[in-house]
Order: structure tokens, then sequence, then C-alpha cells
């Protein structure tokens, strides 16, 4: 039951089959579709399972994020997080109640406000305890609050009859093992952390509704003349959405032990089968990966038009995907995309619960990775893009993306403390991706599959830490490899590999006076004739800090080119090329292997202008205007 403590060896410890049970809710919500309100009562459970006696907790209370223009969230002048702005509606929550029956007290009439140091938010909430709550005890509240949906902001909320419903119960924040609770408003460019448990939810909503949510549903008797009720429940998870809307059309299949739903708008046939098929393999194949699928549902909610706002985002066993019905016709594979991306989350985010607020890249990033390495797998070159005779990798895409920001920042760093959201876009999901594809071509596939599935053994119900992604890497790929993924996290640490000086002269036999011992011995010049013999030189050089081993290959007039290795460590290494054919190209990491190089246009250079490179270069540039936006 006892979350494993840090500094913790990741090889040791067994893989968990279920989470620990620390926050679990029981929820009766009801929808008012005209009003756009939820009505929510029940309880909530938390279990002490740290050494420390519990004096408060804390409660996000996430819809208020939306409820004026003074939040942290919607406050920046410059438009907020991921969808740039807040809806036409305001949303908000209004608890009513928050009993604590082993006190015999309402703690919500105690509780604070407005958020710690923050006077105009009202997201984070502290909540004091008239009696402590020791190690080992529960503690359960009777709840009662009411919800104002937004117009559908940041991937909630309401348009017309459709109902996206997420972050809209107060939320206990994550118990941390010290007995602290790891509380924050919500920022902008952050999503979540919180504890797993399980949910019992039961939904009241329009009898015409269609309806997907976490966990495994089961109708109940109607609660009145126009409703339909159902009981949805789900263990070993950490957060509860759902969706609720009249013309949502079901495509269902069994995929292995996983009864699959996919909600789309009508006319949008086409994407259902996509997202089927990509969930299909996608369960398979992160499943390799990553470990199983532990859960028996999987939603796949395609938002209407009008809320596209609301797709690309992950819940536990439910995702939201997207793209216009035409998606599929135009070449791009954005829908295969965003629906590998959110289900990559049921592992970076559902199993894993790393904290997305301090630690964005473990749950974008890592996911980011799992997403082009799993649409590589299926699509090959062509995974971001193929038509016109044009084939576009995502992997592609994403280096040309990071290599936009570089270094500018940290890339392990707390959500809120990067410049922007487009910085958190570069460096959270582009640089992270490039990062580890990098780890991926210099050190092996294979070898970096062992290592992420040693991370996702320990990771999954474990909220784990970027330490435990190093030690993991660490045991399968090195120490040097460790290394270069540490600095590049922590230390903005990048690397330039770059060729100069290539030179390559004839060499005449020797000629001149010589004193051997034999006596002295006059060696006339030879007759012009072709050169038998050139000597060679060259330097590779690699700036930054981090110290990849690169191949360089050396090219000849004749057409024929030659292999050398350099270990990459030291600031420069130098080449002597004694060879029967003139050397014309020195290229260092001609497979591009280090994706992170700053700069190809600087990988190649010969005794003679080339200009490949800068094509090569171009066309990262070419992809990244065509395929540019947004970040699921
Ligand atoms: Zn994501």
């Amino acid at each position: 039951m006892l979350l494993a403590s840090h500094g913790r060896a990741a090889a040791a410890e067994p893989v968990l089959e279920h989470a620990p049970r620390v926050a679990s809710y029981q929820l009766d919500a009801k929808l008012d579709e005209g009003a756009h309100r939820v009505y929510g009562r029940g309880s909530i459970e938390l279990f002490n399972y740290t050494s420390t006696t519990l004096h408060e907790l804390y409660l996000h209370l996430y819809m208020n994020a939306f409820k004026n223009d003074q939040s942290l969230f919607l406050r920046s002048p410059f438009g907020a997080g991921r969808s740039g702005g807040h809806g036409g509606k305001w949303g908000y929550i209004d608890v009513k109640r928050l009993y604590a029956p082993q006190m015999e007290a309402d703690l919500w009439p105690n509780r604070s406000a407005k958020s710690p140091g923050d006077p105009d938010d009202e997201t984070d909430v502290r909540v004091p305890l008239t009696v402590p709550l020791e190690p080992g005890q529960t503690l359960k509240l009777d709840v009662t609050f009411e919800v104002q949906l937004p117009e559908i902001v940041e991937r909630t909320g309401f348009k017309q009859s459709y109902h996206f419903v997420a972050q809209w119960f107060p939320k206990l924040a994550q118990l941390l093992p010290d007995g602290s609770f790891n509380h924050f408003s919500f920022h902008p460019q952050s999503e979540f952390a919180a504890d797993f448990g399980s949910y019992d939810v039961t939904l009241d909503v329009p009898e015409k509704d269609v309806v997907g949510a976490t966990g495994k549903c089961e109708p109940l008797p109607s609660p009145g003349v126009g409703r339909r009720a159902l009981r949805c429940r789900a263990k070993d998870v950490h957060d509860f959405a759902w969706t609720s809307w009249p013309d949502f059309v079901e495509t269902r299949a069994q995929v292995g032990s996983v009864d699959v739903r996919v909600l789309t708008p009508p006319n949008h046939a086409k994407n259902a089968a996509t997202e089927l098929e990509t969930v299909r393999f996608g369960l398979s194949h992160f499943g390799e990966r990553f470990g199983a699928y532990p859960y028996s549902t999987l939603t796949v909610v395609h938002p209407p038009d009008a809320a596209a706002d609301s797709g690309g985002m992950e819940y536990p066993t439910l995702i939201t995907t997207g793209g216009a019905w035409f998606a599929p016709f135009t070449g791009a594979r954005d829908v295969e995309a965003v629906t590998i991306h959110e289900l990559g989350h049921q592992w970076f985010y559902g199993l894993f619960a790393s904290d997305e607020h301090r630690f964005p890249f473990l749950d974008e990033g890592l996911n980011s990775y799992a997403e082009h390495s799993g649409l590589a797998q299926r699509f090959g070159t062509a995974s971001a893009f193929s038509g016109f005779g044009l084939r576009i990798s995502n992997e592609a895409l994403s280096r040309a993306i990071a290599a936009a920001r570089g270094a500018d920042e940290p890339i392990a760093q707390g959500a809120g403390d990067f410049f922007s959201f487009r910085s958190v876009g570069a460096i959270v999901y582009g640089r992270t991706a490039s990062l580890m594809s990098t780890l991926e071509r210099v050190y092996g596939k294979q070898q970096l599959d062992l290592a992420l599935h040693d991370y996702a053994d320990f990771a999954r119900f474990r909220h784990p830490e970027p330490r435990d992604l190093l030690e993991a890497v660490r045991g399968r790929l090195g120490d040097a490899a460790a290394g270069n993924l540490e600095r590049a996290l922590f230390e903005r640490a990048s690397v330039d590999y770059l060729v100069r000086d290539v030179q390559s002269v004839p060499r005449d036999p020797h000629a001149g006076v010589f004193d051997e011992s034999s006596g002295r011995r006059t060696v006339p010049r030879s007759e012009p004739r072709p050169p038998a013999h050139f000597a060679g030189h060259a330097i590779v050089l690699r700036h930054g800090t981090l110290e990849f081993p690169v191949d360089i290959e050396l090219c000849f007039e004749d057409a024929h080119c030659e292999k050398r290795s350099w270990d990459g460590h030291g600031t420069d290494y130098t080449l002597s090329v004694d060879s029967t054919s003139q050397l014309v190209s020195v290229t260092v990491d001609p497979t591009q292997r280090v994706l992170l190089d700053d700069d190809l246009t600087n990988n190649a250079a010969g005794t003679r202008e080339r200009g490949t490179p800068r094509a090569f270069e171009r066309l990262f540039y070419y992809a990244e205007l065509l395929l540019g936006g947004g970040l699921p």
C-alpha cells in the first residue's frame, strides 16, 4: 500500500498489479443540459499512507480557472495555455458543503478561499482539519457542489448540446510521501498531478444523450421522465472525465480484453475507422513496449467540429482526439497522430502518473517520443505526411520544432517556469522527443526499448521522477548515455558537430639529398605523371557539452567512401588521410543519428562545394512550415 520511497533502485522493485488507493471518490452528478450546469454530491476518501500526522489538506478547484479574467489561468494578456483564450461563457465551481463525519464538522467554512499567495485565484484551496489525520487513517468527506460549465475552453465545457466535463469536481491535491501536499494553482502551461484511487460515479443525463466516461459504465433505472442514468466505475486511476451529447455515433470493437468505444460526430465514419485501427495498433504496440493496458474499457471521443478545442486530451481510460471529417483524405496523418499521442498518455500520464506540473517532460516529452516511434513503426519515414511525392517523418518535424528554440531553457523544469507555451511546445514536446530519438539512433533502439521497458515496469502506479528514467537508461545504455541524458535534461546541454579544413593534396615520391647510414644518396624528382598518393586532412569539431559517439564518412574522387568513428570525447578530432584517390568530402554523423545536432548544415565540408546538406536542412524547414501548428 505504501508508495515507494525516494532514492529507489528501479530494478529491484516488483511491477505493481494495482495502484495504491490514496484518493477515492464516490460521486453523483446530474447534468442540467439547458443551463450547462452539473449538480454533484458524494464522498471523497483520503488515505494517509504517510508516516506524518496531517493537519490540513488541499483541494484543487480547477473549474475556477475559468471563473473570471483574473484567475492565474486567464489573466495573462498573451492568452491562455493550449487553446489560447477563454470561452464565451465563464465557468466555475461552488462547493456547498465539505462535511467530515468523523470530525462532526463541515470543514468548508474554515477553508482559505483563495490560492496561497494569490488573492485573485481560486483553484488551490487549503482546508484545515479540525481533528488531525493520523498515519494509516482514512478521512471521509461528504461533499456537495455545483459546477457551471464554461463554453469550451482548455478541453472542458459545453457547445450547444455537447458537454465535455473534465476537471469538474473538488479534487484532492496529491499527498506526497513526506506528508505535504503537491498543490498549485491551475497554470495555463501546466497539467496535473494526483493520487490513484477508485472512482464510482453516477451520471444523470438527458435520455437522448450518448455518454462516454472513464471506467466501465452500466445503465441504472431511469431517474425520471426524459432522463437516463449510468453508473461508471474505475479502479487504479487518478481522474474521471465524461461527455454527453445526443449526436454521438458509436463504433464499438473488442480489442484483446479491452472494450473499445469510438464516439464521433455524424459523417465521421472514415475518422472512426482510422481511430479504431490506430487504437488497435497502439494498444498492442504500447502494451508490448510499456506493459499491458490493464483496464477493460477505452473510450475515444472525437468532439464535434464546433468544440474542437476539447479534442487532443487524455484522461484515464478516455481520450479525446480530433480532426476534420476530410482529414483522412489530405495526406497528413493528423488523426492518427493525435489518437496515438493521446493513447500513449494512458501510460505516460495514466499508469505512471508522473507530476505533470513539476516535470512535464516525463509526461508530454516521453509521450511525444512514444508517439513518434509508434507512428514510425506503423508508417515508416512517412509518419507525419505522405502526399505530393513527399514523405515527412515526425522525427524530422520534431527536430525542426525543437531546433527553433534549441537550448533556450532546460527540459527538466516546471511547466510554469517556461517562457511561454510555445517554449513548452518546442522544448518539452519537441526537444525531449529529439533527445530520446538521439539516444535511440546513437545507442541502438533495442537497448533504449529495454531501458524504457525497465522504466515503465518501475513507473507503473508509482509517480516516477527524472532520476528513475536516468537510472533505467544507465542500466541499459551505460554511464555515458545517462550522463548525456542528464546534461540535456537539466543543464541546457547541446551539441553541434562540424567539419572544418578539408584538404587533400597530391604527394610525389620523395626527392632530394638524403644522408643514410650507408652514405649520402641523391634521389631525382620523378617525371610528371598522375599522382599515386594524396595526403588528406580534416578537423571534426564538437561544440557544446553533449558527447555522442559519431561516424565520420570520407568520400573520394573515385566515388568510394570510407567510415571512421569518433567516440565524441574531447572537443576535436583530427583526421589524417593517406589515400590513392583524392579526398572530396568529409561528413560527420552522415546518417543523422544525433538529431539534437544544432546545425546540420555544417556537418559536411569538402575540397569542393557541395550542396546536399543544405538541401537536407531546408527539407526540415519546409516540413515545419507544412505541418507546424497544434500540439496535442
Ligand atoms: Zn500530450
